[in-house]
């Protein structure tokens, strides 16, 4: 069944208009079907409260209601790409942090585009031609999944988004694989995988995010260890820039200086249109393994890590928390009741648990200090590996906040980093007054270091500002620790203020001379 991106994504948001109110629903992945209920009803006790359902996912977009027409604006496009309705015009204005969803949930007034346009390939300059002529900026929307901030523009800045959805072609000769940048995560692998081959990029929004994203955030799939972050696998990319095309020569390494595809990836639309890439097709994997080891504490799960001689193609270290929301909220059958029993034989029953997937090979490295707990947490992992968010809508539904920060460090400082930050964020609740829970996981593993990513739940009266301030207070951490502004996350406006001056002068450069005249300059 083809999903259309905007069909799986769009269309199912539900636009409601009732005769005073206009809510559009800004949840990520709406329609994923999974349901976690178990999960949810465990952490409702974690927090002894038994809310009821106070929203129902709609954005509100009432103070919007009196925003003039820009259907004026469509006879710069005659080709007909052009919507200036509301509703879409909204859409492409928010990404999927948790701070644009409260404010959506809360109905603060954002700056939203003027527009959106839906170039193909062959009216792609004749659309930006129509953006200047038009006096307006142009912001890039790919999956709109960003959780950075990206979409957020200044007010009063007149811009146009720039739809990649119909630039999704695709051709793949040997193990090359060449495909416009608006192609989604399941378009591609699909077209791969006719060719026994993966383009081993799999970010949990793998359903909905684009090619063009994913470079233009410089994302980070879930499968890293072996296939490496989107940079190693781009081989070229083709953009579109205030002075005309640039691209790279579609040769396996170059060192002729300073590439395209080094210059945009993680430029989040600054320096130019990415219309397309060339990536490497790895060979699909013929066998898949799962294992999973307990470990008595999180600590000693990373220490066993950094003791690691080879890497799994995927490898997660859950923190006690994590894992014992994982454990604790599934259906109480007879297997688990041996499992768990089997779990406090070992002494590891409050532990840490580490999940393992492998392509191809079965890991047999002696773990220090694991204790094998079976392929079973895996497997539940990979079945689950794309519609965990749709624990975090429930959560939004029930009044919850639910919220995710993420940093890569060295491994001497890993530890302490984390004991930090989850010692920041009891701080900050002590200080403001809510209640919450925080879990860490260790996944993306590099020689020098790991990413540790936290993900947290907070239930607040005074929503936005406690959430702001957790999050001040989580980033303080851990830059303070010696951690990266994000691992993956992209950088854009949320991130952006802990930027380095100096590199951000450079960044700005850059921009300047390519991507002058029509960016948004966010
Ligand atoms: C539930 C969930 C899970 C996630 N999991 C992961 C994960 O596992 N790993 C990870 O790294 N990230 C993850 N993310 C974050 C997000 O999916 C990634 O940042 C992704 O790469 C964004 O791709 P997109 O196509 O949605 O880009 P968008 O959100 O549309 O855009 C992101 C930025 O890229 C720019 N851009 C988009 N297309 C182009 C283009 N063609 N040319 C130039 N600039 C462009 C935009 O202007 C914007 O600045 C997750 C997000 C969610 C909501």
């Amino acid at each position: 069944m083809v999903f259309h991106y905007f069909l799986y994504y769009y269309i199912i948001l539900s636009i409601r208009s009732y005769s005073y109110s206009v809510s559009v629903s800004v949840l990520y992945g709406a329609n994923i079907d999974r349901d976690f209920t178990e999960e949810f009803n465990f952490i409702e006790k974690l927090f002894s409260i038994h809310s009821e359902i106070v929203w129902d996912g709609e954005g509100n977009m009432n103070s919007y209601k009196e925003e003039e027409s820009t259907d004026e604006l469509a006879k710069y496009f005659p080709e007909a790409s052009f919507k200036g309705d509301l509703v879409t015009r909204y859409m492409h204005s928010i990404g999927k942090s948790s701070v644009e969803i409260l404010e959506s949930r809360i109905g603060l007034h954002i700056p939203i585009v003027d527009g959106v346009v839906f170039p193909d390939n062959s009216n792609i300059n004749a659309i930006i031609n129509g953006i200047l002529n038009s006096g307006k900026k142009a912001l890039i929307y790919g999956g709109g999944t960003n959780v950075s901030g990206c979409f957020r523009i200044k007010p009063g800045k007149g811009v146009i988004a720039i739809n990649t959805s119909k630039l999704n072609n695709i051709s793949i000769t040997g193990n090359i694989i060449s495909a416009g940048s608006g192609i989604t995560g399941p378009e591609l692998e699909k077209a791969a995988n006719a060719h026994g081959l993966t383009c081993g990029n799999f970010p949990e929004s793998f359903n909905y995010s684009t090619l063009g994203g994913w470079i233009a955030t410089m994302e980070n799939g879930q499968e890293s260890n072996q296939y490496g972050g989107i940079e190693n696998s781009v081989i070229s990319v083709k953009v579109l820039t205030s002075k005309g095309e640039i691209s790279d020569n579609k040769v396996p390494r170059e060192a002729a200086g300073l590439q395209v595809k080094t210059a945009v990836t993680g430029s989040e639309g600054k320096y130019g249109i990415i219309l397309g890439a060339t990536i490497k097709g790895f060979k699909l994997p013929d066998k898949k393994y799962f294992s999973s080891y307990s470990f008595k504490t999180f600590e000693e799960g990373i220490e066993a890590i950094k003791n690691m001689k080879r890497y799994p193609t995927v490898l997660r270290l859950s923190n006690e928390t994590e894992t014992m929301i994982a454990l604790m909220s599934g259906k109480n059958t007879g297997m688990k009741k041996i499992f768990m029993d089997y779990l406090g034989l070992r002494g590891v029953k409050n532990g840490a648990m580490m999940i393992m997937v492998n392509n191809d090979y079965q890991f047999k490295e002696k773990l220090i200090g694991g204790i094998p707990t079976t392929a079973y947490p895996a497997k539940m992992w990979a079945r689950d590996r794309y519609s965990r968010p749709a624990l975090a809508n429930i959560l939004w539904k029930h009044g919850y906040i639910p919220d995710t920060l993420e940093t890569s460090c060295q491994w001497d400082k890993i530890t302490e980093l984390y004991n930090n930050t989850v010692e920041s964020f009891r701080a900050a609740e002590r200080e403001k007054g809510f209640t919450g829970i925080i879990m860490a996981h260790i996944s993306h593993i590099y020689h020098t270091g790991a990413c540790i990513y936290f993900t947290y739940i907070i239930r607040s009266e005074n929503s936005l500002e406690d959430l702001l301030f957790v999050r001040k207070t989580i980033m303080n951490s851990i830059l303070k620790n010696g951690g990266a502004i994000t691992d993956h996350h992209g950088s854009g406006t949320l991130f952006s203020i802990y930027k380095n001056p100096e590199k951000l002068k450079m960044q700005n450069m850059l921009n300047d001379e390519l991507f002058t005249g029509w960016q948004d300059g966010q």
